[in-house]
């Protein structure tokens, strides 16, 4: 007899973007890290923290954290749940909301993690394709009728954005909840934060992991309507988000300045890496996050990512179907792109 569910060992681990050992010097480009440097008065908050902070359990709702984001979105205390990433609330959202007998839907490609959670719930998965432009496809999402539909918006890997009409017509039209995942929200031209507060049914999800150069903290939050927090919180872990995560974000949160000086230079970036990419015949898809979706000329994407790796960039490489013929680029600083767009006009020769 197995040790494990029959969903658990069906199930492959997920695998993370791959992390240089210490010390390693590589450009990287592959997991949509933010290039600069959190708050100086986030990290002042983490080298003066009392060690008593430490002694004791934290606040079970991470209360400084989340009164911060409340402030923020302009909505009261109690539409606003903390986790320990925004990768916390979509376990939450999966443990409360799936099992089987229960639909999960969402387009692909899109952030695996959203299957891997359904199916760890052993729920019934819906997938959905995107057309080649990556634009929602919301009666198809509609027509799945799921107890849970996740968009990602921007979405990874096209960094393509839905609009907020799309978006409320497809919470309108599905029985169940809309998690309405904003994780690159930071490198955006508009959100749907205001559907949380419109509509009884939406999740939406931000995370300090992309905008905030936070990822290594662990700090997201999900804002819904009361009764939706309250359902997720039952199945929280209790202290979900520790004394040092709930401090320093509380601080990093209060610096706007420093998130939305720094996202726009990532923007001002990625405008100059695509007419980079574009020059060299990439096809890039319109990015709305902080990473590009693109594609070489000759479609030889596995090729080009171990050109690349081989002299110390790394970028994302997926390869199964629909996506082999692509890499995803996170936006660096502009020395890092040109040295990526110099490392790509060098090896074309050796890459054809
Ligand atoms: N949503 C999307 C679409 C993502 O790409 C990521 C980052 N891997 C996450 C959520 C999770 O981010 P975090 O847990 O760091 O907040």
């Amino acid at each position: 007899m197995s040790l494990f569910r029959d969903s658990i060992d069906a199930l492959s681990a997920y695998q993370p973007g791959e992390q240089p050992k210490a010390g390693e010097r590589v450009i990287k480009l592959n997991t949509n890290e933010n290039p600069y440097p959190p708050s100086p008065k986030a990290v002042r908050v983490l080298r003066e923290l009392d060690p008593d902070a430490l002694r004791r359990y934290p606040r079970p709702y991470a209360d400084a954290a989340r009164e911060a984001a409340a402030r923020l979105y302009g909505v009261p205390t109690d539409r606003v749940l903390v986790g320990n990433g925004s990768d916390d609330l979509l376990t939450m959202v999966m443990r409360s909301t799936a099992e089987p007998g229960r639909k999960v839907a969402f387009a692909t490609p899109t952030y695996v993690l959203y299957r891997t959670l359904a199916r760890i719930q052993a729920a019934e998965v819906v997938e959905v394709a995107f057309d080649d432009d990556y634009r929602l496809p919301v009666e198809a999402l509609a027509a799945a009728g799921a107890a849970v539909t996740l968009v990602a918006t921007p979405n990874s890997p096209s960094g393509t954005r839905a609009s907020n009409d799309d978006l409320r017509r497809l919470a309108t039209a599905v029985p169940g909840l809309l998690v309405i995942d904003e994780a690159y929200t930071d490198f955006a031209d508009d959100n749907a934060l205001p559907l949380a507060q419109e509509l009884p049914n939406v999740l939406v999800l931000r995370t300090l992991s992309k905008g905030y150069s936070l990822a290594g903290l662990r700090v997201g939050f999900g804002v819904a309507r009361p009764d939706v927090i309250a359902g997720l919180a039952k199945v929280k872990d209790s202290y979900n988000v520790d004394a040092v995560a709930s401090a320093v974000a509380t601080a990093a949160i209060e610096d706007q300045d420093w998130k939305n000086a720094n996202a726009e230079r990532v923007k001002a970036s990625r405008a100059k890496l695509t007419a980079g990419l574009e020059e060299l015949a990439f096809r890039v898809w319109p990015s709305e996050a902080n990473f590009l979706l693109v594609r070489p000329s000759d479609g030889k994407a596995g090729v080009l990512y171990e050109a690349l790796k081989a002299r110390g960039i790394l970028v994302r490489y997926f390869n199964q179907p629909r996506l082999d013929d692509k890499v995803r680029i996170t936006v660096g600083t502009d020395e890092q792109n040109a040295a990526l767009l110099a490392v790509i006009r060098e090896t074309a020769q050796e890459r054809s």
